[in-house]
């Protein structure tokens, strides 16, 4: 049977020349870049180009890269560690976010708020998109962090970030954007759309699981999460993952040089895909026609349950999500589909389609040729039927 993986906002896979890259470090030139011998010396050397290549692709300078363990941590580091620094000055504070965040995003901001801070969460448009004038509004003299996140995971809207920002800084208050998503899809050049803080993850551009980094613009204080050995200049202590860390800085390279051919390659795959879909009845594209991520393509179904629906087209061969990867195991709706405005039935019913590297025409005809034969044949045996006949 053929394999369609069309999940790539999940995760996705290791790009063999990111694994050759990385190899070596496993085995052969293991060597703790911490040691003062030639074997850490080495490592240390991979460690600091590895370091160049990712500051040279988001257009910042190496000292402004901290390595993590990834999105989660990277987006746990810019907001506890914006809040412990107010903290150690003896106070709370304000922090402003949207209401279609990541689950690492919200869940910090909930345990920041059982702490005593206060959190604003920013209203999106039916297309998922804060309104500037709503963030104007929000900010107050108590307001430490602003954060909106750069591309949504689930329906692929594009915030302006650089206006966003902008309106931050006019008010002296520290903006974050978690990029995980939009980087390598779209341009992502930190100076340009003037972020302080900025989150990326490895597995989610054809890296390894596990690491990713947070872009700490020079001259802003985040007190650290971890403490230990004063490793990444003390913000992030523990020994480097070194494969991981020079896998990610390959990944992000080849990402990067490929862009300007590879997006629009996927961008017209994910448009076939759109136009095929169209023509089901009862269904419609969720999120914003034109600003959106080019790998994303996310639908509702009505009258179908979403999880069904991706177990038939698992039993297919194609991959797919009903809402994000993280959320999908609950049967809570998604919150960014509540809060785009559809009602929880509407919410229910949703697909996420995501293309990568590894899809191609045939995949795209052969989802095409299945997914209306699934829908027609869950809609026959749909708890709805009868609503639906009508
Ligand atoms: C996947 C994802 C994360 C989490 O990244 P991990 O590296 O898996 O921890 C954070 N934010 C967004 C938008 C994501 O899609």
């Amino acid at each position: 049977m053929r394999q369609v993986y069309l999940d790539h906002s999940a995760t996705s896979a290791v790009d063999p020349r990111v694994i050759e890259v990385m190899m070596p470090f496993f085995d052969v030139r293991y060597g703790n870049a911490s040691s003062l011998h030639t074997m850490g010396q080495e490592a240390n050397r991979a460690l600091e180009d590895a370091r160049k290549t990712v500051a040279q692709k988001l257009h910042c300078t190496p000292e402004e890269i901290i390595f993590t363990s990834g999105g989660t941590e990277s987006n746990n580091a810019a907001f506890k560690g914006a809040a412990f620094t107010r903290l150690r000055k003896g106070k709370k504070g304000h922090i402003i976010t949207s209401t279609i965040e990541h689950d690492c995003v919200l869940n910090t901001c909930q345990w920041l708020e059982s702490l005593g801070f206060s959190v604003t969460y920013l209203p999106v448009d039916n297309y998922g998109l804060v309104s500037p004038e709503s963030l104007e509004d929000a900010i107050t003299g108590d307001t430490i962090l602003v954060s909106i996140m750069h591309a949504n995971n689930e329906i692929g809207t594009i915030q302006d970030i650089r206006e966003l920002a902008h309106i931050a800084h006019e008010r002296d208050v520290l903006f974050h954007t978690d990029a995980v998503q939009s980087v390598t899809k779209v341009p992502v050049d930190v100076q340009e759309i003037g972020v302080d803080l900025l989150s990326v993850s490895s597995h989610k551009i054809h890296g390894p699981k596990g690491v990713g980094c947070l872009y700490v613009k020079k001259g802003t204080t985040v007190d650290p999460l971890l403490h230990g050995g004063g490793h990444e200049k003390g913000f992030r202590s523990g020994t480097e993952n070194i494969p991981g860390i020079v896998g990610f800085s390959e990944a992000l390279a080849i990402g990067e040089e490929e862009r300007p051919r590879e997006m629009p390659r996927i961008e017209r795959l994910r448009d076939e895909l759109i136009d095929g879909v169209s023509i089901i009845e009862n269904s419609w594209l969720n999120g914003h026609p034109k600003r959106r991520l080019p790998i994303n393509a996310h639908f509702c179904f009505r009258f179908i349950e979403g999880e069904s629906l991706v177990l038939r087209l698992s039993g297919k061969g194609i991959y797919a999500s009903t809402g994000s990867a993280c959320s999908s195991k609950s049967l809570k709706p998604s919150h960014v589909l509540l809060a785009i405005g559809l009602p929880p039935e509407d919410a229910h019913s949703s697909l996420r389609l995501t293309l990568g590297r590894d899809n191609t025409e045939g995949d795209i005809q052969y989802t095409l040729k299945v997914l209306p034969e699934v829908v027609t044949d869950l809609r026959k045996i749909s708890p709805f039927k009868a609503s639906f006949q009508e």
